[in-house]
């Protein structure tokens, strides 16, 4: 069971021009493989050469040992199915019939189909979930209600390999996730091989174990999410800088793009001022992140390398004060953030948790706020709800909003606040 497909030279030529270069790989079965690559890499080139729509100007592709483009075609229907990126379905029939026409390759001529059959077609449409469709016309159906009659078409060829050219592409992000859950389903379950050009490289990440990235009429890398998605592949293929990260929620690669990201020209107003913020905690980022667009020189800690705001930090390249790990603050690290904190013009204390892990960083604003260093502190929620020190970080907060610091309620009246005081 299984068959491997293997790339050997596969050059594609239209015309005059190369899209696909000299491809050597193979996929072993069983893979559950995203194609990515930029618009133009040769991703549905690649996936219609595979599919036998095209055939190879140099080279070939084998199952197992067999050249593909010289299988007979039923046999190859028996082995291989296709969902191409619009899902055009013939308008005239019902979903039944569409779904029906999966089972062609297995009918002799003139010969009727048989239970086997329909019990293949029924199952295919409640793998799909649109066994209560079968009688609807298609011309009925939404684009994702569609795009699943044209994969329980797909699935009743009882394909060994299914390929997929941007199925989500046209698919809300509910659907989108729906249909990667299935493919995986499919996958994991009945072990069919996917190979699916997509597009979204996070939900890529999300979903897919191996990865085949196209770039430049070649593959440029292939293998493991963590080999393949990396800020240097991603730079050469997509010609943008990305900073690579985990999500906290699966532990999946998450890419963010970078380009563009720089103050905008209202920013250049505040570049002159610096903001020390207190860092620690997922809810300092969106306010560091708000700053720095409006083009404030920040800097931030003391927090450790873990820390999303430290993440944040280094990304920027910002002055932050690096925590060793699960370690309380020793006199060193707060008198470094003394030091911080004087250097600059605004304290802002995000609204972020305090406990006795990082109630130092309270004391070290008390310590140093001044006439010189204005401190803001952002509320969005009362710090009792955030006091996990048993009340002695709530007596520190409270001391510095006796000192004169600024209470403000959001972001938005947080930046307003700095941008006045700034100007004059
Ligand atoms: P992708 O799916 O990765 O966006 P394609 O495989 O569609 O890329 O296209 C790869 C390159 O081949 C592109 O430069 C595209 O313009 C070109 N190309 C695609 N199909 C044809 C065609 N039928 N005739 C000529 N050039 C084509
Ligand atoms: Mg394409």
């Amino acid at each position: 069971m299984g068959v491997r497909l293997n790339l050997c030279n596969l050059t594609v030529e239209y015309g005059a021009f190369t899209a696909l270069d000299g491809l050597h790989f193979s996929v072993k079965e069983g893979a559950f493989v995203a194609l990515i690559g930029p618009n133009g890499a040769g991703k549905s080139t690649l996936l219609r050469c595979i599919s036998r729509i095209l055939q190879p100007t140099r080279g070939a592709i084998y199952l197992d040992d067999r050249d593909l483009h010289k299988l007979p075609l039923k046999q190859l229907s028996r082995l291989m199915a296709v969902v191409p990126q619009d899902t055009a379905v013939d308008f005239d029939f019902t979903v039944e019939e569409i779904v029906f026409m999966g089972r062609y390759p297995y009918l002799g001529r003139l010969q009727k189909e048989t239970p086997r059959d329909r019990e293949i077609v029924q199952e295919a449409m409640q793998t799909t979930g649109i066994a209560h469709l079968a009688q609807q016309p298609a011309t009925s159906l939404s684009g994702g209600e569609r795009q699943r009659v044209v994969i329980a078409r797909a699935l009743a060829q009882e394909p060994e390999i299914l390929l997929l050219d941007e199925p989500t592409a046209n698919l809300d992000i509910n659907y989108q996730v729906d249909f990667l859950e299935l493919a995986r389903k499919l996958n994991r379950e009945k072990g069919i091989t996917i190979i699916a050009a997509i597009h979204d490289l996070n939900l890529a990440a999300q979903y897919f174990d191996d990865f085949i990235l196209l770039s430049d009429k070649k593959i440029l890398a292939a293998g493991k999410p963590e080999e393949v998605l990396t800020p240097e592949n991603m730079n050469i293929a997509y010609r943008t800088p990305v900073v690579i990260g985990r999500s906290p929620l699966h532990g999946k690669l998450v890419i963010t793009v970078l380009k563009h990201w720089h103050p905008d020209k209202k920013g250049t107003l505040n570049a002159g001022q610096r903001v020390h913020v207190i860092g620690g905690g997922e809810e300092a980022v969106p306010v560091l992140s708000l700053l720095r667009e409006a083009g404030f020189q920040l800097s931030v800690g003391p927090v450790t390398r873990e820390d999303s705001s430290h993440r944040f930090a280094a990304y920027h390249r910002l002055p932050v004060i690096t925590l060793p790990p699960f370690s309380p603050i020793s006199d060193e690290y707060y008198r470094q953030h003394l030091d911080l904190i004087r250097e600059a013009d605004f304290v802002v204390i995000p609204s972020i948790p305090f406990g006795c892990g990082n109630m130092r960083n309270l004391e070290a604003v008390e310590e140093a706020i001044s006439s010189r260093t204005r401190v803001l502190i952002l509320e969005e929620q009362p710090f009792s709800l955030r006091d996990y020190s048993k009340g002695k970080a709530g007596a520190v907060y409270e001391r510095i909003k006796a000192k004169g610091a600024l209470l403000l309620p959001d972001k938005e009246t947080l930046l307003s606040a700095l941008e006045a005081f700034s100007a004059g």
